[in-house]
């Protein structure tokens, strides 16, 4: 490929909407262009390094076994209605109307598809184990698309669904695409970690996620010395032992003016109620947030959330919990709505399904019966003393919604957390039979009996892993591909005017193609050296060959991008050691 010829301009400034690196780079660089919020065009050269990737992604599924398919984007309403995920994926669902009215939509993941195919054309126990995958363009309408093609609305995803009618086997499947992930993410030259994706009640392997480590990742995950490893929405909070109520103080009301932080109430609290026992601090105070969820059929519900005042509410833990149901914020209206809550002194003595304002209230696993709380007595000005849990007040339930920080127990036991940052790159999923069984997926078994069938399901971000590679490989100059997706393996600047030295890189450049490399040849005749250089550099092509004045002594110049190492080669002794780097 002719520089000249190339569709590609590079850019010197970075996009005005790109926050992480590989947005701005791949953007500048000529990989891809914008064409609205969360949706991209892909230029060559993007597109042959998202060609790579997807074969990267193809070679390993077929090698473990599975097989692939296409289905279509455009999807009927039906099968998502009979698993409910018409409603349950609420506004994410890209949804649209055929000509005679007809209710349609862009595939945001296929379980049912491959569930109603597979149900179409198997019959018998004798039909499985399968495991079926594609690599397609997927459509969610994500609320905060951002990062370029990070987190797309319209982004490509290698899925596959495997099908066993026994749990063993489904265990088998699940380890079969965890392997081949291992190999996927270890060819791309990821850095990643493998974390239990929901808090598994069954031990926590039924979903995990890879997550890429890196700083500009959305999801944050959590790591223990002893091995312990989990997205930061599955950690459970380790309970502590209930507390007796026998003997604990009486709770009492107290006027708390000009308190208007936990801080300067702990301040208030340790001067004018001193604690025999040890100063107060902000672990002992109860603070209720309020929040309104909107369930997919677009009621709003109000909630309470009571978390000990030293943490916040994480909003992605949150949004786990209370998922399909969306989180939106508790406004005035909703104040006015509730006259019992007092701004600022909400208390428990006004929340609870079973109180005067009716409405749910959910607690931090840590609030155990027998704890002593310091929290708002729904009078303004005013907090409560030892307001003890299961005495004073009993919540509808506990949730893991407060934030999780560093030197936090592992809840297996395995030492103090320590907190990072990731990209989700994979996710391996144990479904079992809540598909099958929505969609009547049953095959008869060894007795002839019907049986319905377990699934699981893995995801790949395939255009989201190009991103995450340049996440993990560029420097102030720019890219740095590694040599498996680089679109190019070779970058042959031609440093000069002369058309001699022209006619010796073009030579060169086909000795090189010759060899099955290919080649990226800037050949631009009214281009600077300078501006090749920087080009190149922008580009990312691992390996830069240089064909300039060196060669009145017959050298070329061959660098390597990635460490920066420069040498002077004989021009026939080029290729050879061109093509052995690249290989
Ligand atoms: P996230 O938590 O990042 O929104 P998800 O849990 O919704 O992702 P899955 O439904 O598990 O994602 O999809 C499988 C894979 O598809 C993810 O692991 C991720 O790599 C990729 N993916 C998901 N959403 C997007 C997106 N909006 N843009 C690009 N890739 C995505
Ligand atoms: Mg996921």
């Amino acid at each position: 490929m002719r520089m000249s010829q190339l569709f590609a301009r590079t850019l010197r400034d970075d996009p005005a909407d790109a926050e992480v690196p590989s947005h701005k780079l791949l953007v500048r660089a000529g990989y891809v262009r914008r064409v609205a919020p969360g949706i991209y065009t892909w230029l060559p050269l993007g597109l042959k390094v998202l060609g790579r990737v997807e074969q990267i992604v193809r070679e390993e599924m077929n090698a473990m076994g599975a097989q692939e398919v296409r289905f279509p984007a455009l999807l009927p309403r039906e099968p998502y209605e009979a698993t409910n995920r018409w409603t349950e994926y609420g506004p994410n669902l890209f949804r649209l109307k055929d000509r005679r009215g007809t209710d349609m939509l862009l595939g945001p993941t296929h379980e049912e598809m491959f569930s109603l195919l597979v149900k179409d054309l198997y019959s018998s126990y004798k039909d499985l184990p399968l495991s079926l995958y594609q690599i397609q363009t997927k459509y969610r309408d994500e609320a905060r698309p951002r990062a370029g093609i990070l987190r797309g609305r319209e982004f490509v995803m290698k899925d596959s669904y495997s099908f066993d009618v026994t749990d063993e086997g489904l265990e088998r499947s699940y380890q079969a695409h965890r392997d081949a992930y291992i190999r996927i993410f270890d060819r791309l030259g990821f850095e990643y970690v493998i974390v239990h994706a929901d808090s598994g009640a069954m031990g926590g392997s039924a979903s995990e996620e890879f997550l890429v480590v890196a700083e500009t990742g959305e999801d944050t995950f959590v790591r223990s010395a002893g091995g312990y490893a989990a997205n930061v929405e599955a950690v459970t909070t380790v309970v502590p032992d209930a507390v007796p109520l026998d003997g604990l103080p009486a709770a009492h009301a107290e006027q708390t003016p000009d308190t208007p932080t936990i801080d300067t109430l702990v301040d208030h609290l340790n001067e004018a109620f001193p604690r025999d026992d040890r100063p107060w601090t902000a672990a002992d105070t109860l603070k209720n947030v309020l929040v309104v969820l909107r369930h997919p059929d677009g009621t709003r519900e109000p909630l309470a959330i009571g978390v000990p005042g030293d943490r916040e509410v994480d909003a992605k833990r949150l949004e786990t919990q209370v998922s399909p149901a969306e989180v939106e914020a508790f406004d005035e209206k909703d104040f006015a709505a509730n006259p019992a809550l007092v701004k600022g002194y909400i208390g428990p003595g006004v929340l609870g399904s079973e109180s005067v304002s009716g409405i749910r209230y959910l607690v931090d696993p840590r609030v155990v019966d027998g704890t002593r709380w310091v929290t708002g007595a729904d009078v303004s000005g005013s907090h409560v003393i030892d307001l003890v849990a299961g005495r004073d007040f009993t919540p509808d339930g506990t949730i893991e919604a407060a934030e999780v920080r560093a030197g936090d127990p592992a809840p297996d036991g395995s030492g103090p957390l320590e907190l990072a940052r990731g990209i989700e790159m994979g996710h391996v999923f144990q479904l079992g039979r809540k598909y099958a069984e929505a969609l009547g997926l049953q095959v008869l078994d060894e007795n002839g009996k019907l049986v319905t069938v377990t699934m699981g399901s893995y995801g790949v971000g395939v255009s989201r892993a190009v991103a995450a590679v340049v996440e993990g490989s560029y420097d102030e100059l720019g890219i740095i591909w590694p040599r498996e997706v680089a679109p190019y393996d070779v970058h042959v600047v031609v440093a000069s005017k002369d058309p001699e030295i022209n006619e010796t890189a073009s030579t060169f450049v086909a000795e090189l193609e010759a060899v099955g490399l290919e080649v990226l040849h800037d050949d631009r005749p009214k281009v600077s050296p300078g501006v090749k250089f920087k080009d190149a550099e922008l580009m990312g092509m691992p390996t830069i060959v240089v064909v300039g004045k060196g060669l009145a002594e017959g050298l070329v110049e061959v660098r390597d991008r990635a460490t920066g190492e420069k040498q002077d080669v004989a021009l026939a002794d080029a290729v050879d050691l061109v093509r052995a780097t690249c290989r």
